[in-house]
Protein backbone atom coordinates (compact mmCIF):
# COMPACT_ATOMS: atom_id res chain seq x y z
CA UNK A 1 0.00 0.00 0.00
CA UNK A 2 1.50 3.16 -0.92
CA UNK A 3 0.79 5.85 1.85
CA UNK A 4 2.23 8.69 3.59
CA UNK A 5 3.24 8.86 7.44
CA UNK A 6 1.65 11.80 9.87
CA UNK A 7 2.63 13.17 13.23
CA UNK A 8 3.33 10.95 16.33
CA UNK A 9 0.28 9.79 18.33
CA UNK A 10 1.75 7.48 20.73
CA UNK A 11 5.18 6.31 21.81
CA UNK A 12 6.01 3.06 23.57
CA UNK A 13 9.73 1.88 24.82
CA UNK A 14 10.95 0.44 21.59
CA UNK A 15 8.65 1.68 18.64
CA UNK A 16 6.56 4.78 17.76
CA UNK A 17 2.56 4.75 16.63
CA UNK A 18 2.01 7.61 13.76
CA UNK A 19 -1.59 8.46 12.13
CA UNK A 20 -1.26 7.48 8.53
CA UNK A 21 -3.06 7.70 5.56
CA UNK A 22 -3.66 5.85 2.23
CA UNK A 23 -2.21 7.67 -0.52
CA UNK A 24 -5.00 5.51 -2.73
CA UNK A 25 -8.05 5.59 -1.14
CA UNK A 26 -7.71 9.12 1.55
CA UNK A 27 -8.15 6.05 4.62
CA UNK A 28 -6.80 6.88 7.60
CA UNK A 29 -4.69 4.56 9.49
CA UNK A 30 -2.43 3.96 12.95
CA UNK A 31 1.29 3.04 11.95
CA UNK A 32 3.48 1.52 14.24
CA UNK A 33 7.09 1.11 13.42
CA UNK A 34 10.45 -0.08 14.73
CA UNK A 35 13.98 -0.79 12.72
CA UNK A 36 13.85 -3.82 10.58
CA UNK A 37 17.24 -4.84 12.73
CA UNK A 38 15.28 -4.76 16.24
CA UNK A 39 11.67 -4.83 14.83
CA UNK A 40 11.16 -8.89 15.54
CA UNK A 41 8.55 -8.70 18.43
CA UNK A 42 6.55 -6.10 15.99
CA UNK A 43 6.82 -8.32 13.74
CA UNK A 44 5.47 -11.50 16.22
CA UNK A 45 2.87 -8.49 17.37
CA UNK A 46 1.83 -8.40 13.36
CA UNK A 47 1.06 -11.96 12.75
CA UNK A 48 -0.88 -12.39 15.62
CA UNK A 49 -2.51 -9.45 15.06
CA UNK A 50 -3.32 -10.65 11.64
CA UNK A 51 -5.38 -13.55 12.55
CA UNK A 52 -7.56 -11.59 14.92
CA UNK A 53 -11.01 -10.52 13.78
CA UNK A 54 -13.36 -9.01 16.90
CA UNK A 55 -14.55 -5.74 17.52
CA UNK A 56 -12.76 -5.02 20.80
CA UNK A 57 -9.49 -6.08 19.27
CA UNK A 58 -7.69 -3.12 17.00
CA UNK A 59 -8.03 -4.01 13.64
CA UNK A 60 -5.09 -5.66 11.34
CA UNK A 61 -4.27 -3.19 8.28
CA UNK A 62 -1.28 -4.83 7.01
CA UNK A 63 2.74 -4.45 6.98
CA UNK A 64 5.56 -2.89 5.13
CA UNK A 65 8.98 -1.52 5.36
CA UNK A 66 10.03 1.74 4.39
CA UNK A 67 13.18 3.60 3.82
CA UNK A 68 13.20 6.40 6.38
CA UNK A 69 15.72 8.66 7.22
CA UNK A 70 18.13 6.12 6.13
CA UNK A 71 16.89 3.62 8.46
CA UNK A 72 15.20 0.73 7.42
CA UNK A 73 11.21 0.50 8.97
CA UNK A 74 9.13 -2.37 9.92
CA UNK A 75 5.78 -0.65 10.14
CA UNK A 76 2.33 -2.65 11.58
CA UNK A 77 -0.44 -1.26 10.17
CA UNK A 78 -3.79 -0.89 12.06
CA UNK A 79 -7.25 0.93 12.25
CA UNK A 80 -6.38 3.84 14.17
CA UNK A 81 -8.36 4.59 17.51
CA UNK A 82 -9.08 8.48 18.32
CA UNK A 83 -9.96 8.55 21.68
CA UNK A 84 -6.54 7.53 23.42
CA UNK A 85 -6.45 5.07 26.00
CA UNK A 86 -8.27 4.26 28.89
CA UNK A 87 -4.45 5.25 31.25
CA UNK A 88 -5.27 8.45 29.35
CA UNK A 89 -8.55 8.94 30.89
CA UNK A 90 -7.73 8.06 34.07
CA UNK A 91 -4.49 10.32 34.29
CA UNK A 92 -7.72 12.83 32.98
CA UNK A 93 -9.39 12.39 36.09
CA UNK A 94 -6.67 12.29 38.07
CA UNK A 95 -6.49 10.65 41.69
CA UNK A 96 -9.95 12.61 43.22
CA UNK A 97 -11.70 12.02 40.08
CA UNK A 98 -11.62 8.21 39.48
CA UNK A 99 -13.77 6.72 36.56
CA UNK A 100 -17.74 6.22 37.54
CA UNK A 101 -18.69 2.50 38.33
CA UNK A 102 -21.26 2.77 35.25
CA UNK A 103 -18.05 3.78 33.08
CA UNK A 104 -15.46 1.21 34.75
CA UNK A 105 -18.38 -1.35 33.68
CA UNK A 106 -18.90 -0.56 30.36
CA UNK A 107 -14.91 -0.61 29.51
CA UNK A 108 -14.68 -3.96 31.99
CA UNK A 109 -17.56 -6.12 29.62
CA UNK A 110 -15.86 -5.14 26.18
CA UNK A 111 -12.22 -5.96 27.70
CA UNK A 112 -13.94 -9.32 28.88
CA UNK A 113 -15.31 -9.93 25.52
CA UNK A 114 -12.41 -9.43 23.74
CA UNK A 115 -10.37 -11.48 25.97
CA UNK A 116 -12.45 -14.53 25.91
CA UNK A 117 -12.36 -13.79 22.45
CA UNK A 118 -8.46 -14.09 22.58
CA UNK A 119 -8.88 -17.21 25.28
CA UNK A 120 -11.11 -19.29 23.02
CA UNK A 121 -8.49 -19.17 20.04
CA UNK A 122 -5.82 -20.31 22.17
CA UNK A 123 -4.58 -16.61 22.67
CA UNK A 124 -3.09 -15.02 25.80
CA UNK A 125 -2.72 -11.16 25.66
CA UNK A 126 0.32 -11.38 28.70
CA UNK A 127 0.11 -6.98 29.16
CA UNK A 128 -3.67 -6.35 29.71
CA UNK A 129 -3.18 -2.81 31.38
CA UNK A 130 -4.53 0.45 30.99
CA UNK A 131 -2.30 2.03 28.28
CA UNK A 132 -3.04 -1.05 26.09
CA UNK A 133 -6.57 -0.56 25.93
CA UNK A 134 -7.85 2.20 23.35
CA UNK A 135 -10.87 3.99 23.55
CA UNK A 136 -13.09 5.12 20.20
CA UNK A 137 -14.57 8.39 20.45
CA UNK A 138 -18.18 6.55 20.91
CA UNK A 139 -16.42 4.75 24.19
CA UNK A 140 -15.92 1.65 22.42
CA UNK A 141 -12.74 -0.49 23.68
CA UNK A 142 -10.02 -1.97 21.29
CA UNK A 143 -7.51 -4.09 22.89
CA UNK A 144 -3.88 -3.31 21.59
CA UNK A 145 -0.15 -3.76 21.93
CA UNK A 146 0.22 -7.22 20.97
CA UNK A 147 3.72 -7.18 21.90
CA UNK A 148 4.18 -9.62 24.57
CA UNK A 149 0.97 -11.87 23.68
CA UNK A 150 1.83 -15.57 22.85
CA UNK A 151 -0.52 -18.98 21.42
CA UNK A 152 -0.33 -21.44 24.27
CA UNK A 153 1.00 -24.74 23.04
CA UNK A 154 0.45 -27.58 24.84
CA UNK A 155 3.28 -29.47 23.61
CA UNK A 156 5.95 -26.37 24.66
CA UNK A 157 6.65 -27.12 28.21
CA UNK A 158 8.57 -24.13 28.48
CA UNK A 159 7.55 -20.55 30.07
CA UNK A 160 7.75 -17.62 28.47
CA UNK A 161 7.18 -14.41 30.70
CA UNK A 162 6.40 -10.80 29.41
CA UNK A 163 4.04 -8.07 30.50
CA UNK A 164 4.43 -4.96 32.94
CA UNK A 165 5.82 -6.25 36.17
CA UNK A 166 2.66 -4.42 38.63
CA UNK A 167 0.13 -6.20 36.53
CA UNK A 168 2.09 -9.68 37.03
CA UNK A 169 -0.01 -12.40 38.61
CA UNK A 170 1.99 -13.98 41.33
CA UNK A 171 2.43 -17.31 39.29
CA UNK A 172 3.89 -14.95 36.64
CA UNK A 173 6.28 -12.99 38.79
CA UNK A 174 7.69 -16.50 40.57
CA UNK A 175 8.39 -17.56 36.38
CA UNK A 176 5.75 -20.47 36.30
CA UNK A 177 3.82 -19.85 33.99
CA UNK A 178 1.74 -16.93 31.84
CA UNK A 179 -1.86 -18.43 30.92
CA UNK A 180 -5.25 -16.86 30.49
CA UNK A 181 -5.95 -16.63 34.27
CA UNK A 182 -2.64 -14.38 33.88
CA UNK A 183 -5.12 -11.72 31.70
CA UNK A 184 -7.26 -12.16 34.04
CA UNK A 185 -5.88 -10.54 37.28
CA UNK A 186 -4.28 -7.85 35.24
CA UNK A 187 -7.70 -7.49 34.04
CA UNK A 188 -8.69 -6.31 37.64
CA UNK A 189 -5.67 -4.72 38.23
CA UNK A 190 -7.21 -2.67 35.54
CA UNK A 191 -10.15 -2.19 36.99
CA UNK A 192 -8.58 -1.44 40.03
CA UNK A 193 -6.45 1.67 38.22
CA UNK A 194 -9.61 2.79 36.56
CA UNK A 195 -11.56 2.78 40.16
CA UNK A 196 -9.23 4.87 41.92
CA UNK A 197 -6.49 6.10 39.86
CA UNK A 198 -3.93 4.31 41.51
CA UNK A 199 -1.90 0.92 40.64
CA UNK A 200 -3.35 -2.03 42.80
CA UNK A 201 -0.53 -2.44 45.07
CA UNK A 202 -0.28 1.61 45.55
CA UNK A 203 -0.34 1.12 49.38
CA UNK A 204 2.63 -0.65 49.17
CA UNK A 205 4.69 1.63 46.88
CA UNK A 206 6.25 4.56 49.08
CA UNK A 207 9.58 6.42 49.22
CA UNK A 208 10.66 3.62 52.04
CA UNK A 209 10.27 0.53 50.14
CA UNK A 210 11.51 -0.74 46.77
CA UNK A 211 10.19 -2.16 44.04
CA UNK A 212 11.60 -4.96 44.99
CA UNK A 213 9.93 -5.70 48.21
CA UNK A 214 6.74 -4.98 45.75
CA UNK A 215 7.67 -7.84 43.73
CA UNK A 216 8.42 -10.18 46.60
CA UNK A 217 5.00 -9.57 48.09
CA UNK A 218 3.13 -10.62 44.34
CA UNK A 219 4.90 -13.22 44.21
CA UNK A 220 4.99 -15.14 47.73
CA UNK A 221 3.16 -13.18 50.44
CA UNK A 222 -0.33 -14.37 49.99
CA UNK A 223 -1.99 -11.07 49.59
CA UNK A 224 -3.81 -9.93 46.66
CA UNK A 225 -4.76 -6.13 45.53
CA UNK A 226 -6.98 -3.91 48.26
CA UNK A 227 -9.96 -3.89 47.10
CA UNK A 228 -12.16 -0.29 47.19
CA UNK A 229 -14.72 0.12 49.61
CA UNK A 230 -16.37 2.38 47.59
CA UNK A 231 -17.30 -0.02 45.14
CA UNK A 232 -20.66 -2.05 44.60
CA UNK A 233 -20.88 -5.22 46.42
CA UNK A 234 -21.03 -6.79 43.06
CA UNK A 235 -17.63 -4.94 42.21
CA UNK A 236 -16.39 -6.22 45.06
CA UNK A 237 -17.44 -10.05 43.99
CA UNK A 238 -15.66 -9.48 40.59
CA UNK A 239 -12.39 -8.44 41.65
CA UNK A 240 -12.29 -11.42 44.61
CA UNK A 241 -12.95 -13.57 41.70
CA UNK A 242 -9.93 -12.37 39.38
CA UNK A 243 -7.75 -11.41 42.48
CA UNK A 244 -7.62 -15.75 43.07
CA UNK A 245 -4.17 -15.86 43.96
CA UNK A 246 -4.33 -19.72 42.60
CA UNK A 247 -4.70 -19.28 38.90
CA UNK A 248 -7.04 -22.22 38.84
CA UNK A 249 -9.36 -21.08 41.16
CA UNK A 250 -9.72 -17.51 39.51
CA UNK A 251 -12.70 -17.35 37.10
CA UNK A 252 -11.94 -17.75 33.44
CA UNK A 253 -13.56 -15.18 31.12
CA UNK A 254 -16.49 -17.30 30.14
CA UNK A 255 -17.60 -16.92 33.88
CA UNK A 256 -17.01 -13.27 34.26
CA UNK A 257 -19.26 -12.21 31.22
CA UNK A 258 -22.26 -14.14 33.59
CA UNK A 259 -21.41 -12.13 36.73
CA UNK A 260 -23.83 -10.21 38.14
CA UNK A 261 -21.59 -6.92 37.80
CA UNK A 262 -21.20 -6.86 33.99
CA UNK A 263 -25.23 -8.28 33.75
CA UNK A 264 -26.99 -6.27 35.89
CA UNK A 265 -26.08 -3.07 34.10
CA UNK A 266 -26.76 -4.36 30.57
CA UNK A 267 -29.96 -1.82 30.60
CA UNK A 268 -27.50 1.35 31.48
CA UNK A 269 -28.07 4.68 29.93
CA UNK A 270 -24.90 5.17 28.76
CA UNK A 271 -25.68 8.93 27.29
CA UNK A 272 -25.66 9.53 31.30
CA UNK A 273 -22.35 7.42 31.71
CA UNK A 274 -20.46 9.59 29.22
CA UNK A 275 -19.43 11.84 31.94
CA UNK A 276 -15.95 12.76 30.37
CA UNK A 277 -14.56 13.47 27.13
CA UNK A 278 -11.84 11.06 26.12
CA UNK A 279 -10.25 12.89 23.47
CA UNK A 280 -7.34 14.70 24.32
CA UNK A 281 -4.94 12.90 26.93
CA UNK A 282 -2.75 14.88 29.40
CA UNK A 283 0.37 15.05 30.13
CA UNK A 284 1.62 12.88 33.22
CA UNK A 285 3.67 15.80 33.85
CA UNK A 286 0.97 17.68 35.83
CA UNK A 287 1.17 14.62 38.50
CA UNK A 288 1.84 15.36 42.01
CA UNK A 289 3.37 11.62 42.14
CA UNK A 290 6.65 13.50 39.58
CA UNK A 291 7.30 16.23 42.62
CA UNK A 292 8.21 13.21 44.85
CA UNK A 293 11.74 11.75 45.50
CA UNK A 294 13.36 9.33 43.35
CA UNK A 295 13.82 5.98 45.19
CA UNK A 296 16.50 5.85 47.33
CA UNK A 297 15.54 4.03 50.75
CA UNK A 298 16.86 0.21 51.36
CA UNK A 299 13.98 -0.81 53.68
CA UNK A 300 14.58 -3.72 56.28
CA UNK A 301 12.47 -5.73 54.63
CA UNK A 302 15.15 -5.34 51.53
CA UNK A 303 17.43 -7.09 53.96
CA UNK A 304 15.28 -9.94 54.48
CA UNK A 305 14.58 -10.48 51.14
CA UNK A 306 18.72 -10.14 50.29
CA UNK A 307 18.83 -13.20 52.52
CA UNK A 308 16.16 -15.15 50.48
CA UNK A 309 18.15 -14.30 46.74
CA UNK A 310 19.98 -17.67 46.43
CA UNK A 311 16.34 -19.12 45.84
CA UNK A 312 15.25 -19.08 41.97
CA UNK A 313 12.13 -17.18 42.24
CA UNK A 314 13.87 -14.48 44.51
CA UNK A 315 16.55 -14.37 41.80
CA UNK A 316 13.33 -13.78 39.69
CA UNK A 317 12.06 -11.06 40.96
CA UNK A 318 15.53 -9.12 41.60
CA UNK A 319 15.56 -9.51 37.90
CA UNK A 320 12.62 -7.60 37.68
CA UNK A 321 13.00 -5.04 39.70
CA UNK A 322 16.67 -4.23 38.78
CA UNK A 323 15.78 -4.11 35.29
CA UNK A 324 13.22 -1.68 35.32
CA UNK A 325 15.49 1.38 35.36
CA UNK A 326 13.03 2.88 37.56
CA UNK A 327 13.81 6.87 38.19
CA UNK A 328 10.83 7.12 40.30
CA UNK A 329 9.22 3.83 40.71
CA UNK A 330 6.21 4.82 43.00
CA UNK A 331 4.75 6.46 40.14
CA UNK A 332 3.02 3.41 38.49
CA UNK A 333 4.50 4.38 34.68
CA UNK A 334 7.38 4.29 35.27
CA UNK A 335 7.14 0.68 35.10
CA UNK A 336 7.36 -1.09 31.88
CA UNK A 337 6.64 -3.63 29.84
CA UNK A 338 9.09 -6.31 29.32
CA UNK A 339 9.75 -9.02 27.17
CA UNK A 340 11.76 -11.97 26.77
CA UNK A 341 14.08 -12.37 23.86
CA UNK A 342 12.11 -13.95 20.91
CA UNK A 343 14.62 -16.52 20.69
CA UNK A 344 15.37 -18.23 24.06
CA UNK A 345 12.93 -18.65 27.00
CA UNK A 346 13.03 -18.95 30.72
CA UNK A 347 12.20 -21.97 32.82
CA UNK A 348 10.82 -22.28 36.12
CA UNK A 349 12.27 -20.70 38.46
CA UNK A 350 14.32 -18.94 35.95
CA UNK A 351 17.51 -20.14 35.24
CA UNK A 352 19.29 -17.07 33.56
CA UNK A 353 18.76 -18.50 30.54
CA UNK A 354 16.78 -15.82 29.24
CA UNK A 355 17.53 -12.08 27.85
CA UNK A 356 14.96 -9.80 29.58
CA UNK A 357 14.38 -6.72 26.82
CA UNK A 358 13.71 -3.76 29.55
CA UNK A 359 12.11 -0.96 27.14
CA UNK A 360 11.97 2.41 29.04
CA UNK A 361 8.87 3.60 29.03
CA UNK A 362 9.59 7.06 30.63
CA UNK A 363 10.16 9.22 27.09
CA UNK A 364 6.34 8.36 25.96
CA UNK A 365 4.24 10.23 27.35
CA UNK A 366 6.32 13.36 27.44
CA UNK A 367 6.03 12.91 23.40
CA UNK A 368 2.65 12.00 22.99
CA UNK A 369 2.02 15.68 21.44
CA UNK A 370 5.50 16.00 19.96
CA UNK A 371 4.97 17.34 16.65
CA UNK A 372 5.04 15.74 13.44
CA UNK A 373 7.01 12.79 12.10
CA UNK A 374 8.56 13.69 8.60
CA UNK A 375 9.02 10.53 6.33
CA UNK A 376 11.89 10.59 3.41
CA UNK A 377 8.76 10.76 0.90
CA UNK A 378 6.09 13.09 2.58
CA UNK A 379 4.62 14.27 6.12
CA UNK A 380 1.62 15.77 6.94
P1 LIG B 1 4.46 -0.43 25.55
O1 LIG B 1 5.87 0.01 25.78
O2 LIG B 1 3.47 0.22 26.49
O3 LIG B 1 4.31 -1.91 25.49
P2 LIG B 1 4.34 -0.36 22.65
O4 LIG B 1 5.69 0.04 22.16
O5 LIG B 1 4.04 -1.80 22.52
O6 LIG B 1 4.06 0.16 24.12
P3 LIG B 1 1.66 0.45 21.99
O7 LIG B 1 1.25 0.26 23.41
O8 LIG B 1 1.10 -0.50 21.00
O9 LIG B 1 3.26 0.50 21.87
O10 LIG B 1 1.32 1.93 21.52
C1 LIG B 1 1.82 3.06 22.21
C2 LIG B 1 0.73 4.13 22.27
O11 LIG B 1 0.36 4.50 20.94
C3 LIG B 1 -0.57 3.66 22.93
O12 LIG B 1 -0.53 3.79 24.32
C4 LIG B 1 -1.58 4.60 22.27
O13 LIG B 1 -1.55 5.86 22.91
C5 LIG B 1 -1.03 4.77 20.87
N1 LIG B 1 -1.64 3.81 19.92
C6 LIG B 1 -1.23 2.54 19.68
N2 LIG B 1 -1.99 1.95 18.75
C7 LIG B 1 -2.91 2.86 18.37
C8 LIG B 1 -4.02 2.86 17.42
N3 LIG B 1 -4.28 1.78 16.69
N4 LIG B 1 -4.76 3.98 17.33
C9 LIG B 1 -4.49 5.07 18.07
N5 LIG B 1 -3.47 5.14 18.97
C10 LIG B 1 -2.69 4.06 19.12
Amino acid sequence: MDWCRGHVIGHGSSASVSVAVSNCSGDVFAVKSAELSQSGWLQKEGEILSTLDCPQIVAYKGCDSTTENNKIMFNLMMEYVKGGTIGDAIRKHGDHNRLQESMIIRYTKQIVKGLDYLHSIGIVHCDIKPSNILLAENGDVKIADFGCAKRLNKADDKVVIGGTPLFMAPEVVRGEEQSFPADIWALGCTLIEMATGRSSWSHLMTTTTSPTYVLYKIALSGESPNIPEFLSDQAKDFLDKCFRRDPKQRWASKQLMEHPFLKEFDAIDMKQSQEFDVTSPTSILDHEMWNSEEESVTSSSDSIIQECLDNSPMQRIKKLSMNSEVANWTWEESWVTIRTNESKTSRVGGDGGEKLIIRSSSVGYFNNNAGCYTSDSCSF
